[in-house]
C-alpha cells in the first residue's frame, strides 16, 4: 500500500490512512471545491516512523513523485529563487485533536527563494516576514529551540524602531530580524537555519510525526480516549496566504451554530492575516457576516461551498477557509464537534429538513453526550434571584454550569484542584499549553477570541463549561485579578460562576438547578417548560427504545432508587446489593452472628435480621411492582461489618493500661477480628463462601425475600423476586446454595427463579455445568475484570493505570469499559456454553460496564439479554443500547 496518496486520490471513508484533515480535503477536491493542491503522507508511515525511528526506505521515492506532480501541476518549483512554491506540513490524525500536534507553514523559504516571492507577490515586506516566520516556526517546532530568544528577537527590534506593533516593523527590520533568527538557530543547534526546501520538507514531516508523542497530544488522548497507537498523518498542501494585504483573510466558520444547532451563520474572520491566528484567539476577530461587505463574491462562494458541505456530509460541517487576493480557498473541513444539546437537537432537525432518518439521527448521538445533558445548570434567567451579581459577559461556548474559585493560570488550577477545591480557570485565551489546568477545573473564563477559540473548541470537545471573549473583565495575569468595567475586583480564590449556555458571569457562588433533560426523566418537567432540546431527547430515546434488543434494568438497593430507575425506563433491578442492609445499627447483629456460640445464640441473631431484611425487600419489590428485582445474597467478607482490628487491638490495650472495665465480649470480638482477618480479603471469604460457611446466613436471606413476596402477593400486587448467588466459581458451590434456597421457597410457598453472577473466571470456563443449576446468569463484570487481570480494583487505578494508560497497554481503564479481547472473551464463552447446555438461559451484566456506552455495544454484540446499571445511566443504557441494534457503523462527529 502506498504511503502517499494525491488529495484527489483520497476520499473521507479514509481517515485511518490519511487522517481526519487528510480524508476531508480528499473529499473537497473531488467535490470540485476549490482546495489548494496537495498530498497526504499516511499514518502507517507515522507508525512505522515511530516504531523504528526512522521513515520507511520506500517514503523519500513516493514523496519525489508526488511532489513533481504538484510542482508541474503549480507550475512552480519547490523553494525555487524565481517562482518558488511553498506548502505546509500540517498534522492530522484520525480524530481531531485541536492545537496538540506541530504543523509548519511556509516550507521552502530560504534565503534565495525569499527574493522570489517578494517578486511574485509584489511585496518586499510580506516575503520577509512569511521567511521569519518560517525560521520562528521551524526553529521551535522541528529544531526544538526556545520560543523565547525569538520573541527577545522581535522585542528588541520593535524597540529600536520605538513601535510595540508588529506591523510597524519594515521590510529592512524584518531581513534584520531574519538574520538575527537565523544567529538563534545556529546557536541552539550549531548548525545553520537548513537552506535545502527539501531538507526542510522531510526535517518538518518527522517533526509532526514526533509531535503525535508530544506531552499535550498524549494528555489530550488520554484525556478524550483516542488510542495511542494510531498515528498522525501528514498533510502537504501547497501555501496560500491570507496576509497578502487587506483583501487577503482567513477565517473558520460552522454551518450551524454549534453550541445550540441552531441555523444560519456562524464563524469568524480576520482580514490579513495567516493560518492559526483565528483559532489562537490572538486578535479579535470579525463576525463572518461582515464578509459580505467586505468581498461579496468571496462570500457568496464560502456560502455557497458551506451548503454543498452540508448538503454533501448530511451534518454540522466546520471549515477553515483563506482568501488570498480576494479568492476562496479551503484549508480543511470536518463533521464539526457540537455541544451535547447540539447533536440531538441538529440529528432531529436533519430529520425534519429530510437530509438523514430517525435511524441516523440516532447513530448521531451518544450516550456520553446524554450523560452531558443530565449535568445541572443555572436556574433561568427569569427566575434569576436579586442577589446574584453579574460582572460580565461573553459567549457561552461550551455549556453548564461552573462554580469554583477563580485561578489564573494552569499551574495553579493544577494545584488546587489536587487539593480538593473546585476552580475557575480564568485566562486571557488559553493555548494547547493550558490543557492541563482545563481539565483540573470545573470551567474556563476567557477574555479573548470567539466561539472558534482554541478555549472554546477545546472545552467543547471535552463537555466542559466555557465562556469565552468576554472582553469587559479585564484579566491581569500579573497581578491574578479579573476587573468588572464596575470596578469590583475578583482576586485569586475569590467564588465566580459561569454559564457557559448564556455566557454570563457571576460574582460568587450561584445556585445550579437540576437538568430540564433529568426533570423530563422523572417526569416533573412541565410542559411549558418542555423545549426542543427534551423533545429532541424524548424522540431519540423513543426511536432508540423501539430498535433495541437489549433490555436495560437498574441496579438499584433501596426503594427510592428503584422508583427512580422505573421513572428512568428501567425494565426491572438486575442488581440489588445487600450489604448496606447490613451496616449502621445492625452492626451489632453481624457481630451477635459472628459472635454465636450456640445455636439459640444463632439463630435469635438471624431472627432479628430476618424481620429487618423482610422490610427491606418489601419495600423494593414494592416500588418495582411486575417488574423482576434480583437480589444478591450477601457478598462482601464479614470483617466488614466488625470493627476494624487496628482500632480495637487499641482501644483493648489503652483500656488494659488505664484499667478501665471493658465487656468481656469485646476480647472475643477482638478474637473473631483476628480470625477473620485475611491478607487479600477480596479472594477470600466472601460471596457465596460465606453461605456455605455461616450456617443459616443465605437460608436468612432467601426467607426474608420469599416472605416480601408473600406478603405482596397477598395484597394483589406482583412481585417478581430472583435470588443470585455471588462469585460462584464451582457448580457444587451453586447446587448446594440452590437446593437450600428452593427449600425455603418451598417453606414459604412463593416461587423464585435462582441464578448465580459469573464473575470469576472459572464459572466463566465451566459455565456448560453451571448452566445445569443456574435460572440465570448475571455477569459481575467488576469481579470478572479484577480477577481475569488479576488487578485489585480497589488499587491499581490510582497506583498505576496512567502508566499504563501511557504505554498504551489499554486505551481505557478496563474497569471503565469492558476489555473485549480479554473478559469480554470470558463473557462470549460462557454465554455461548451456558446456553447450549441450558437454551434459552436468562443472561444480564450487572457490573460497572453495564452503563459504559462501548460496552453496551459488546453487549449486545454477544447476545446477551439485558444490561443493569445505576439509575441515572439507565437513559444512556437505552439510547446506547439502541445505537447497538442498529448498524455497527457509528457517526464521526468525536
Ligand atoms: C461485579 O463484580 O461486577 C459486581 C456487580 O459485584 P460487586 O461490584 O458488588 O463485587
Ligand atoms: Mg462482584
Amino acid at each position: 500500500m502506498p504511503y502517499v496518496y494525491d488529495f484527489s486520490a483520497g476520499s473521507r471513508d479514509m481517515k485511518d490512512l490519511l487522517g481526519g484533515k487528510g480524508a476531508n480535503l480528499a473529499e473537497m477536491t473531488n467535490l470540485g471545491l476549490p482546495v489548494p493542491p496537495g498530498f497526504t503522507i499516511t499514518t502507517e508511515a507515522c507508525n512505522a516512523y515511530l516504531q523504528t525511528g526512522d521513515v520507511p526506505v520506500e517514503l523519500a521515492s513516493e514523496v519525489d513523485q508526488h511532489l513533481k506532480a504538484l510542482e508541474s501541476q503549480m507550475d512552480k518549483r519547490l523553494g525555487d529563487a524565481e517562482d518558488p512554491l511553498l506548502v505546509s506540513v500540517r498534522s492530522g490524525a484520525k480524530f481531531s485533536m485541536p492545537g496538540m500536534m506541530d504543523t509548519v507553514l511556509n516550507i521552502g523559504l530560504n534565503d534565495d527563494s525569499v527574493q522570489g516571492l517578494a517578486k511574485q507577490s509584489g511585496s518586499e515586506r510580506f516575503a520577509w516576514d512569511s521567511y521569519r516566520r518560517l525560521i520562528q516556526m521551524f526553529g521551535k517546532t522541528v529544531l526544538g529551540v526556545e520560543g523565547e530568544p525569538f520573541e527577545e528577537a522581535i522585542t528588541a527590534a520593535k524597540k529600536a524602531k520605538g513601535t510595540r506593533d508588529d506591523l510597524d516593523l519594515d521590510t529592512a527590520d524584518l531581513q534584520e530580524l531574519v538574520a538575527a533568527f537565523q544567529a538563534v538557530v545556529e546557536q541552539h543547534t550549531g548548525a545553520a537555519f537548513p537552506q535545502d526546501p527539501r531538507d526542510q520538507m522531510d526535517l518538518a514531516t518527522r517533526a509532526v510525526f514526533d509531535s503525535w508523542n508530544g506531552e499535550r497530544a498524549r494528555l489530550y488522548r488520554r484525556q478524550e480516549r483516542i488510542s495511542a497507537d494510531l498515528g498522525t498523518a501528514v498533510n502537504v498542501c501547497s501555501m496560500v496566504f491570507g496576509n497578502l494585504g487587506m483583501d487577503s483573510g482567513t477565517g473558520v466558520a460552522f454551518t450551524r451554530d454549534p453550541g445550540s444547532g441552531a441555523q444560519g451563520v456562524y464563524g469568524d474572520y480576520l482580514q490579513n492575516a495567516q493560518g492559526e491566528d483565528v483559532v489562537a484567539g490572538i486578535r479579535n476577530t470579525l463576525p463572518l457576516q461582515d464578509l459580505e461587505a467586505l468581498n461579496k463574491g468571496a462570500y457568496d462562494e464560502l456560502m455557497a461551498t458551506m451548503a454543498t458541505l452540508e448538503r454533501h456530509y448530511r451534518d454540522l460541517c466546520d471549515i477553515e477557509f483563506t482568501i488570498e487576493r480576494g479568492k476562496l480557498w479551503m484549508l480543511q473541513t470536518r463533521v464539526g464537534k457540537r455541544t451535547a444539546g447540539a447533536a440531538f437537537r441538529i440529528a432531529t432537525q436533519l430529520v425534519d429538513e429530510g437530509l438523514i432518518d430517525l435511524d441516523e439521527a440516532l447513530r448521531r448521538v451518544t450516550g456520553a453526550q446524554l450523560v452531558r445533558l443530565m449535568f445541572p445548570a443555572f436556574g433561568a434567567t427569569d427566575d434569576v434571584d436579586v442577589s446574584r451579581v453579574v460582572l460580565g459577559r461573553g459567549m457561552g461556548a461550551s455549556p453548564g454550569a461552573a462554580v469554583g474559585k477563580a485561578v489564573f493560570s494552569s499551574a495553579s488550577a493544577v494545584a488546587w484542584a489536587a487539593r480538593g477545591e473546585d476552580v475557575v480557570l480564568v485566562r486571557r485565551e488559553t493555548t494547547p499549553d493550558d490543557l492541563s489546568g482545563m481539565i483540573a477545573a470545573q470551567g474556563i473564563l476567557t477574555s479573548r477570541g470567539g466561539k472558534t477559540s482554541h478555549a472554546a473548541v477545546v472545552a467543547r470537545g471535552m463537555g466542559k463549561t466555557c465562556v469565552c471573549g468576554a472582553e469587559d473583565l479585564e484579566v491581569d495575569l500579573e497581578a491574578l485579578t479579573l476587573t468588572a468595567p464596575d470596578g469590583t475586583v475578583v482576586a485569586e480564590g475569590d467564588m465566580l460562576s459561569i454559564d457557559g449556555t448564556s455566557g454570563v458571569v457571576y460574582l460568587g457562588e450561584v445556585a445550579v438547578r437540576p437538568s430540564p433533560v433529568v426533570e423530563y426523566f422523572e417526569g416533573t418537567l412541565a410542559e411549558a417548560d418542555e423545549d426542543d432540546l427534551t423533545r429532541a431527547v424524548h424522540r431519540l430515546i423513543d426511536h432508540a427504545d423501539a430498535g433495541r434488543r437489549l433490555g436495560v434494568r437498574a441496579n438499584a438497593d433501596n426503594p427510592e432508587d428503584a422508583a427512580r430507575a422505573r421513572r428512568f425506563g428501567a425494565a426491572g433491578i438486575g442488581l440489588c446489593r445487600t450489604e448496606h442492609m447490613f451496616l449502621g445499627d445492625r452492626r451489632q447483629l453481624v457481630e451477635d452472628l459472628v459472635l454465636a456460640d450456640t445455636d439459640d445464640e444463632r439463630t435469635s441473631a438471624l431472627a432479628a435480621l430476618l424481620e429487618l431484611q423482610r422490610e427491606d425487600f418489601t419495600g423494593i419489590l414494592r416500588a418495582m411492582d411486575g417488574l423482576p428485582v434480583t437480589v444478591r445474597l450477601l457478598d462482601p467478607p464479614l470483617h466488614e461489618f466488625l470493627p476494624d482490628l487496628t482500632e480495637l487491638s487499641v482501644e483493648l490495650a489503652v483500656a488494659e493500661a488505664t484499667g478501665a472495665a471493658v465487656d468481656p465480649k469485646r476480647h472475643s470480638l477482638l478474637e473473631a477480628v483476628r480470625r477473620l482477618h485475611e491478607q487479600n480479603p477480596m479472594i477470600g471469604l466472601r460471596g457465596v463462601r460465606l453461605g456455605l460457611v455461616i450456617p443459616g446466613l443465605f437460608a436468612m436471606q432467601v426467607r426474608a425475600i420469599a416472605e416480601a413476596t408473600k406478603t405482596l402477593t397477598d395484597e394483589g400486587l406482583q412481585p417478581l423476586p430472583e435470588v443470585m448467588v455471588p462469585l460462584v466459581g464451582a457448580v457444587q458451590e451453586l447446587e448446594i446454595v440452590r437446593e437450600e434456597a428452593e427449600r425455603v421457597l418451598a417453606e414459604v410457598g412463593v416461587r423464585a427463579l435462582v441464578g448465580t453472577m459469573i464473575e470469576i473466571p472459572r464459572a466463566a470456563l465451566t459455565a456448560g455445568q453451571i448452566a445445569g443449576a443456574a435460572d440465570f446468569f448475571s455477569f459481575g463484570t467488576n469481579d470478572l475484570t479484577q480477577m481475569g487481570w488479576g488487578f485489585s480494583r480497589d488499587d491499581v487505578e490510582a497506583a498505576f493505570f496512567s502508566r499504563y494508560l501511557d504505554l498504551g497497554v489499554f486505551g481505557v481503564s478496563p474497569f471503565e469499559s469492558i476489555d473485549r479481547d480479554g473478559v469480554g472473551r470470558l463473557v462470549r464463552i460462557a454465554v455461548e456454553e451456558g446456553r447450549a447446555a441450558k437454551p434459552g438461559l436468562k443472561t444480564g451484566v450487572c457490573g460497572e460496564h453495564g452503563g459504559d456506552p462501548d460496552s453496551v455495544h459488546f453487549f449486545h454484540e454477544v447476545g446477551l439479554d439485558y444490561v443493569s446499571c445505576s439509575p441515572f445511566r439507565v437513559p444512556v443504557a437505552r439510547l446506547e443500547a439502541g445505537r447497538a441494534a442498529l448498524d455497527a457503523s457509528t457517526s464521526d462527529t468525536r
